[in-house]
């Protein structure tokens, strides 16, 4: 945490400057001394303090100061940092002003003009103002605050980026807290303008886009080198393996996210069939550590950066990214994944983000918390999002369209779930309508065996609904399946023949698709198991063919 701060307040230069010196003297090695030379001033600089969420611990002002006093500053001040102590500075003909302020402005002392000796005049006094500051001081939140509507899907899509890019953040709700209104009016930002992101170095930014976010707190969304051995797109499982194995083996590898690594993975409460975490690990975690690891063997992680083309041209695979910049590599891995399948029932659309999330159980538990929510899916990641959310709702409530979890869900799910007192199953039943203007507040469950609809309220509803490959951006490039999914290996052969434009001496290697030199990992492959552990073993793997790839080049 940064040094709390003592503010001295004087017109006079020189005697601004002694009071300084004398301050930074005695506690410039717990505190920081700024100084102002007039009580405006001094106020500029505490909003601009706010802004930072710095802390304040004393106020010393001089009294008599043209335009605003020092009785006058200490009582605004008090708006911005009610909890900071304030002390005068007098000469003797204002000791009787002086005094009442310790009534009506709250002022805690008053020091005469001049403090020599300080050890004295001063010290003793401000060790006792700052020893009562510390007793109740509780240090601030150090990071990044946003501030929005509790049910703005602007609001949620930021802090979903925060918390999936592990980047710690504040959120401070408009409606309830009254913190979040001080802020917006000393940022200048008015509620039409929302959701705002306010950063550790004092910077606010109204309603910012995710790149806009990542540049302001350091991430690389541009890569350094015109061109790379291996390229992957997307940091999922699949794409984070390749990159530790790749970079590790002396490549020179670039990965790049559109949303943040970990994908799928990432979002997940608790991964407990990952091999060597007998208790489980959290997705976010298990993307820390994988970040952490390829980072260290020295691959460009550029996040959120999409890739939105691919084109050939001789041995070079040359990718288009979503600002328009290209990157070119001689191996191209994708590991783009699967996204949930959308349900497309009236109402759902606006309501995205502000009561209805596809996965995202982890960053909108709290805001659930005692509340009744739903959750459509019978696979094992519905199962996960059941568990963690009913540690914070009041009810969760399962939604298959089967008869049961049993062919979807893995047992050690199935016998947690019944355990849960607060959860339950509804079989044969699917949302067929949402109900909410500003905010999810209803949903519409039919029931196929008894035909019947009911409409229950709810704040929460999280959909787990089957999985979409991203392979739109390959074009008419790569060969993919009916579903969209990516052939590679021998499923490219049909009847011993190799793909249409196929012109080496050899069949496509394993995980290679029908562009030689471009191979496919994880979820995206058509065939895949759709596990973390078999991504991240794919990926490996694909770095072995993409040598031998290298080597024939
Ligand atoms: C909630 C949940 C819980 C799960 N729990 C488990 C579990 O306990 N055990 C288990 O084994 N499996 C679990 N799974 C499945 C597992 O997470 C997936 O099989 C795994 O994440 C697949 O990894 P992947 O790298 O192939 O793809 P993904 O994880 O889908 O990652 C693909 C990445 O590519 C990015 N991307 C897509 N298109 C582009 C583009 N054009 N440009 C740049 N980037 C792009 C995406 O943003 C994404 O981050 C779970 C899945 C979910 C959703």
């Amino acid at each position: 945490m940064a040094k709390p701060i003592i503010l001295t307040v004087d017109d006079d230069p020189e005697v601004l400057r002694a009071i300084e010196r004398d301050m930074r003297r005695q506690y410039g090695s717990e505190y920081r001394v700024i100084r102002a030379n007039s009580g405006a001033s001094a106020i500029d600089t505490l909003k601009q303090l706010k802004l930072r969420n710095d802390a304040v611990a004393l106020l010393l002002s001089d009294q008599r100061m043209p335009q605003m006093s020092g009785i006058d500053f200490l009582e605004q001040a008090q708006e911005y940092y009610p909890e900071a102590k304030r002390a005068l500075l007098t000469a003797y003909a204002d000791t009787d002003a002086a005094i009442g302020a310790i009534n009506t402005a709250r002022v805690d002392y008053y020091l005469m003009k001049p403090w020599d000796p300080p050890d004295q005049q001063l010290y003793p006094v401000i060790n006792d103002l700052l020893d009562d500051w510390r007793a109740h001081f509780r240090p601030p939140f150090d990071g990044i605050r946003v501030i929005g509507h509790r049910w703005s899907a602007q609001t949620y899509q930021i802090k979903d980026f925060l918390a999936r890019n592990q980047i710690p953040y504040q959120s401070l709700d408009i409606e309830i807290d009254p913190e979040a209104k001080h802020l917006l009016e000393m940022a200048d930002v008015d509620q039409s303008q929302l959701p705002l992101v306010l950063f550790g170095n004092g910077t606010s930014m109204p309603a910012p886009t995710n790149i806009q976010i990542a540049e302001q707190i350091g991430l690389q969304t541009r890569a350094e080198k015109p061109f790379y051995d291996l390229l992957i797109v997307g940091g999922g499982p699949s794409g984070l393996a390749a990159a530790v194995y790749g970079a590790s083996e002396g490549l020179r590898t670039v990965l790049v996210e559109r949303e943040a690594p970990g994908g799928q993975a990432g979002t997940s409460s608790r991964i407990e069939n990952y091999l060597g975490f007998p208790s489980g690990l959290s997705g976010g975690d298990l993307a820390r550590r994988a970040v952490a690891q390829a980072r260290r063997f020295g691959v460009e992680i550029l996040t959120p950066q999409e890739v939105s083309n691919l084109r050939l041209d001789g041995p070079y695979r040359i990718v288009t990214l979503a600002d328009g910049s290209e990157i070119s590599c001689h191996a191209l891995l994708v590991a783009t994944g699967v996204s949930y399948r959308k349900l497309n029932v009236p109402g759902i659309d606006k309501l995205i983000g502000a009561g209805v999330y596809y996965g995202a159980a982890v960053t909108e538990a709290i805001a659930n918390s005692g509340e009744d929510v739903y959750i459509v899916g019978g696979a094992n990641s519905a199962g996960q999002a059941a568990i963690y959310l009913a540690n914070y709702a009041r009810k969760v409530v399962l939604l298959v369209r089967g008869e049961g979890l049993a062919k979807s869900m893995s047992n050690y799910l199935i016998e947690r779930i019944e355990k849960t007192d607060n959860m339950e199953v509804w079989p044969y039943t699917n949302v067929t309508e949402v109900h909410g203007d500003q905010a999810l507040e209803a949903i519409t469950i039919h029931n196929s065996q008894t035909n019947e609809d009911q409409k229950v309220p709810t704040t929460g509803l999280f959909l787990f609904i089957g999985a979409q490959p991203r392979t739109d951006w390959l074009g008419d490039t790569v060969e993919r399946d009916q579903n969209g999914f990516i052939l590679s290996g021998n499923d490219l052969l049909q009847e011993g023949k190799r793909p249409k434009d196929w012109q080496l001496d050899r069949d496509p290697y394993l995980l290679e698709t029908s562009i030689p030199g471009i191979f496919v990992a994880g979820d995206v492959r058509s065939g895949s198991i759709k596990r973390v552990a078999s991504g991240v073993g794919e990926g490996s793997i694909a770095v072995q063919f993409v040598h031998r790839y290298l080597a024939s080049i």
